[in-house]
């Protein structure tokens, strides 16, 4: 009972009778050898057996879940994938999921797992919380050899002259300048003392020491090479985008890429492995797909396109789940995601809860790790009817991709049936198909009327259309999704910003690129207190990134750190182990 029991108890008392990993690979339709076991209940997937063994078979059907504007707690869309596929599962369809690995940032300080709640979750928990196939693991290795591999060169350059460096070993002088150097190194946890750190102390004198300069930290799923796993469609494609990452410039303003510092290939190398997406299951034993990493205010924060494609040739109905509100998470699905796997989704679900409306309506913002502000236990359906404008304004972004929105209500037990009822008939005057879903108190059972909306959502036609296209100019395509998604009346752009959009405007590969915005997600503004749908307000660009390794340009809005901070009262104080058993506590 998901009323009375926390969300690690109950996947602990349903692992004790889960399927193992070959019964799993089974149900999914996969060979023995396309299951690369880890232990008896994980694993990973051979994709490139599987895309070459179904390549003429046709995809099934292919759903995205996103949801409103969230509060700062979640809104169960990791709960309502998982519940989407139980309930699937129960009217005897053949499902799979695509979710994204957490990141040990904020499993350690405040948000718990990302693998679902209640009775909609998928297992082995712990495993799957921490490090799981190791994929984060690969990652931090091969983006922080690309920070040895530059450092090391910054010393060298600056102890050899070039004859020296030419009979050392065969370089040639690229001449980084120092003080642009744009990549850092990473970690995948939360730790603000490493957003700004001043790296090679001593190497001034001590010529062996490295060289000293500023650099900084950030969180390892915000990584570049994490991109790259999202996007690839392949190894030869991933392989090719690791030499195209730009690590820093030269003193002449020549990018330098990993390429060029020899160690695209290395990186490569250790990321094979990590290419091959991860296997679980839900509570009901249904297969899910767990590939690449969180994060879509900051990154693309998508699952892969490799998860998609063996999801959508193993299953008929293969449920993907892409980061925040649409705002953020379905306009990179859209306009990166889609556009360069070519595939084409079926349906969006966009999942709303009475407390996430209600905060949107006026009633007090939530506090992770504090008790919930008493509004949210009263009936009030006029917060609610407030709120839904902002339920509206992402039903009709999803409308633009022209596909079609299915309205999840993820319910609680603590809502209303008058505040339900409010929701359904404004969703559905939005044109809207609505369901309400009690999967988390239920599981796969308390999930069927979503299970059949979205059955019938996808045998509607779609007209699936980008937003933008690249070779249109940068700044248009800015202010397209500024308008049309976020809402805002206009852009504004530091000199900063300016500088850098007039640079890669003239680059006839780097402005092609798909566009990967960086802005808060809890407010479709730029300003993470406005909550509904605000208006009157232009987008704030700060500073504009390329990452020519994943293909993306990244207009920074607002204040955005790549290193969040751990809290006073983080998670990991309630993190053990059971010395006789070796089994994790308190991760949830
Ligand atoms: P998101 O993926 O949107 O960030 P999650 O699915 O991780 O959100 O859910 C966030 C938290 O809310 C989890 O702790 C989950 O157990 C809880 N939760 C989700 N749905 C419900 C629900 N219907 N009733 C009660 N708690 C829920």
């Amino acid at each position: 009972d998901p009323t009375k029991h926390k969300d690690w108890e109950i996947a602990e008392e349903a692992e004790t009778r889960m399927l193992t990993i070959y019964q799993v690979a089974e149900k999914l339709g996969l060979t023995k050898e396309e299951l690369l076991p880890q232990g008896h209940y994980i694993g990973k997937i051979d994709f490139q057996a599987v895309l070459k063994r179904l390549k003429d078979k046709p995809n099934g059907k292919y759903i995205d879940v996103t949801a409103i504007t969230p509060t700062p707690l979640g809104e169960g869309k990791s709960t309502s994938s998982m519940g989407l596929v139980q309930g699937l599962g129960k009217r005897g369809k053949n499902v799979c999921a695509a979710i994204r690995q957490p990141s040990g940032g904020p499993t350690m300080n405040i948000k718990g797992s990302a693998a679902g709640g209640g009775l909609a979750q998928c297992i082995p928990l712990t495993p799957f919380s921490l490090g799981f196939t190791g994929d984060i693991n690969a990652i931090m290795n091969a983006h922080n050899l690309a920070m040895v591999a530059l450092t090391s060169r910054l010393q060298h350059e600056r102890n050899y002259d070039d004859e020296q460096l030419e009979r050392l070993s065969g370089m040639k002088r690229i001449d980084i300048d120092p003080t642009r150097v744009e990549m850092g190194f990473i970690i995948d946890f939360c730790c603000q003392a490493l957003r700004n750190i001043i790296i090679g102390i001593d190497g001034v004198n001590g010529k062996s020491d490295g060289f000293m300069m500023k650099s900084k930290f950030g969180i390892a799923v915000s990584s570049e090479v994490m991109a790259i796993l999202s996007v690839s469609r392949d190894l030869k494609d991933m392989r090719e985008r690791m030499g195209k990452i730009v690590v820093a410039y030269t003193k002449k303003g020549k990018p330098v890429t990993t390429e060029d510092l020899e160690v695209a290939g290395a990186m490569t190398a250790w990321m094979v492995d990590a290419l091959n997406p991860s296997l679980m299951q839900t509570l009901e034993g249904q297969p899910v797909i767990v590939h690449a990493g969180p994060f879509a205010n900051i990154a693309i924060g998508q699952s892969s396109i490799i998860a998609d494609r063996v999801g959508l040739k193993l299953a008929d109905y293969h449920v993907t789940e892409s980061g925040f509100g649409a705002d953020i998470g379905f306009e990179k699905f859209w306009n990166i995601k889609c556009r360069y796997s070519g595939l084409i989704p079926d349906c969006a679900v966009v999942v709303a809860t009475i407390r996430a409306l209600k905060c949107h309506g006026g009633a007090p913002v939530p506090v992770p790790g504090k008790p919930m502000p008493v509004e949210y236990s009263t009936e009030n359906v006029e917060w609610v009817a407030k709120g839904c404008a902002n339920l509206i304004h992402h039903i009709n972004t999803v409308r633009k991709a022209g596909i079609s929105p299915v309205v999840c209500i993820n319910a609680f037990y603590t809502d209303t049936d008058a505040e339900i009822a409010k929701v359904r008939e404004l969703a559905e005057a939005a044109g809207a198909k609505v369901a309400l879903s009690r999967h988390w108190e239920h599981g796969g059972e308390g999930a069927l009327e979503f299970a059949d909306a979205v059955i019938e959502a996808c045998e509607e036609k779609t007209e699936f259309k980008l937003l933008y296209e690249l070779d249109e100019p940068i700044k248009d395509r800015i202010e397209k999704i500024a308008k049309e998604v976020y809402g805002a009346d206009g852009v504004d752009y530091s000199a900063a910003a300016n500088t850098a959009i007039e640079r890669i405007q003239k680059d006839p590969e780097l402005s092609k690129l798909a566009l990967c915005m960086v802005k808060t997600h809890l407010s479709l503004s730029d300003n993470p207190t406005l909550k509904g749908v605000p208006k009157g307000w232009r987008l704030s660009i700060r500073e504009v990134l390329t990452y020519g390794g994943a293909g993306f340009i990244v207009p920074v809005a607002g204040a955005i750190s790549l290193m969040p901070g751990t809290s006073s009262n983080p998670a990991f104080k309630r993190v053990d182990v059971d010395v006789e058993t070796g089994k994790v506590k308190g991760v949830f």
